[in-house]
């Protein structure tokens, strides 16, 4: 496997080592062998680069000058773009993309969404005009402007990390915040990309700033804990979401949270070419390791047996089709560790051991090379009461209950403590509409329409997290809002 080059930190305008020159091994999860090194940023580093972002966004005039940023951020999409063999490159060497994958939602999707941010720029309104009205006999012409809220430290995780970083770093930027980005400690190098790619763009000093860090949680913590950080942007896991909204009410942070999901798709007993659509709902792309993938598959009981036969066709057919680092059309490759590839086979483990049905796949793939390599996994006979259908397993593995109607699909749908996406299948549009509707998530897919998209607000309900990214209101998202009223006399 090529090597990587290292990653480096990027504080207030330089791209450099780590305090000491510190470093930890980037691992590939093809190979399961070091692919490069990353800056290990100490305290101090962290502690530069949260001072960094403060100094720029005070004492500069980065957030008032909206069409100039507009310009360099527009600049630096264009550049990301010129990079994107680069970033394929770092998609799947470092976080273990299949080709297939790193071509959709990891690179393609990241770059395309970033460019939609900055189209949605354009439908940010900076002040309002509230007009004049008189209270207690003062007669006052009001107008509400809306204000970046400062620092913004964005946390993000190692599944899609250019998707990720671009949906908080773009969206901050053209709200005239500035950024502290730590990426997770498995993909480095596509936050520190970002980091050379600013230098080149001319970004000032200190308005993004990047630190890796093979601690999973030194770094988080100190954006998290340090009052001269405003917003904490965080995507991750629910546990280290709650657990960031405690600690950050010490400082009352603002705190929007992408977190985990559970999502269903649901196919009606009226779903035209059922069995196909049955077959393309293997939980595979990227080895599951997507928030929103759909991972609980709803099937009529009424046409339950077809749904089990379609789906052993597909994941009987699937098993010379994942796994190959070079082939195009994969889209499946290795989970991302060694600590991830336990994780889910335990929960495989305990799916059997709750009663679940394997049809598929329930084992390592040491075939397909020494990397972490999982087989696509099919449960069926699943009932949503058991842990494999409540807690996101974040691996190639699909759960397949049966529903008797459209009401108890809703039920088993909304009985999860997630609520980030979803889908339905019918050939009655008003009928998935109904379905669609009454699903608590955030973006539900109606008869494979897109419903996760760079112009569109993307975020949980319950669980899954608050706030929403990407969209307008992934800009709003960074912006305050200050009522001024001038005394008319
Ligand atoms: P994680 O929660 O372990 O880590 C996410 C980030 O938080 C990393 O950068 C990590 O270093 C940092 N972190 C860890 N502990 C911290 C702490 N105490 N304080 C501050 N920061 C801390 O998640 P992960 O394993 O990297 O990613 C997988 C999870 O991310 C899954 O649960 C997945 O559903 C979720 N995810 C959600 C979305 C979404 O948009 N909802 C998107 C992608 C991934």
């Amino acid at each position: 496997m090529k090597q990587l080059p290292e990653a480096r930190l990027y504080i207030d305008g330089a791209l450099r080592s780590a305090e000491g020159g510190k470093t930890y091994d980037n691992i590939c999860p093809w190979t399961a062998e070091v692919a490069g090194q990353a800056a290990d940023a100490s305290a101090a580093d962290v502690e530069a680069a949260i001072a960094a972002a403060r100094r720029a966004f005070d004492e500069t005039d980065w957030s008032r000058q909206h069409a100039q940023r507009h310009e360099l951020v527009t600049n630096y999409m264009a550049l990301l773009r010129a990079n994107r063999d680069r970033l394929m490159e770092i998609a799947r060497i470092e976080a273990g993309a299949a080709v297939g994958a790193a071509c959709r939602a990891h690179v393609d999707f990241a770059l395309n969404g970033g460019d939609d941010l900055v189209e949605c720029f354009s439908a940010i309104q900076w002040e309002e005009d509230r007009g004049r009205r008189e209270d207690n006999g003062v007669l006052s012409d009001r107008i509400v402007i809306h204000e970046p809220l400062g620092v913004v430290a964005a946390i993000t995780p190692w599944n899609v990390p250019l998707y990720v970083n671009i949906g908080k770093v773009i969206a901050a930027f053209l709200a005239g915040c500035t950024v502290v980005l730590k990426p997770a400690p498995d993909t480095p190098l596509m936050g520190s990309v970002m980091g050379e790619l600013a230098v080149e763009a001319g970004f000032p000093p200190g308005v993004f700033n990047v630190v890796t860090s093979a601690h999973p949680s030194m770094a988080g913590e100190m954006l998290v804990d340090d009052p001269r950080v405003d917003v904490i942007s965080f995507t991750g896991s629910t546990a280290v979401g709650k657990r960031i909204m405690e600690r950050g009410a010490a400082t009352l942070k603002r705190i929007f949270l992408e977190l985990g999901g559970k999502s269903a798709k649901i196919i009606l007993d009226d779903a035209p070419d059922f069995s196909i659509k049955c077959m393309m709902s293997m939980a595979i792309f990227h080895a599951g390791q997507g928030c929103a993938l759909p991972t609980r598959l709803l099937v009529p009981r009424s046409r339950y047996p077809e749904a089990v036969e379609a789906l052993q066709m597909s994941y009987g057919g699937f098993a010379s089709r994942w796994g190959d680092y070079d082939d195009p059309e994969n889209i499946m490759g290795p989970v991302i560790s060694q600590r991830q590839l336990e994780r889910v086979m335990g929960y495989i483990e305990l799916g059997q051991q709750e009663g679940a049905r394997l049809i598929a796949g329930g084992k390592t793939a040491p075939d397909k090379g020494t990397g972490y390599f999982i087989e696509p996994t099919c449960f069926v006979d699943v009932t949503n009461d058991m842990r494999i259908a409540q807690e996101e397993i974040f691996g190639p593995v699909l759960v397949v209950i049966p529903f008797e109607d459209d009401e108890d699909a809703i039920r088993i749908a909304n009985d999860s403590s997630y609520g980030l996406g979803g889908g339905v299948i019918s050939g009655d549009r008003d009928r998935a509409m109904h379905v669609a509707r009454n699903v608590r998530a955030g973006a539900i897919s109606v008869n494979d329409g897109m419903s996760i998209t760079g112009d569109l607000p993307f975020g949980g309900f319950k669980g899954s997290g608050m706030g929403r990214e990407w969209g307008r209101e992934g800009i709003e998202e960074f912006l305050d809002l200050k009522a001024v009223a001038v005394g008319v006399s």
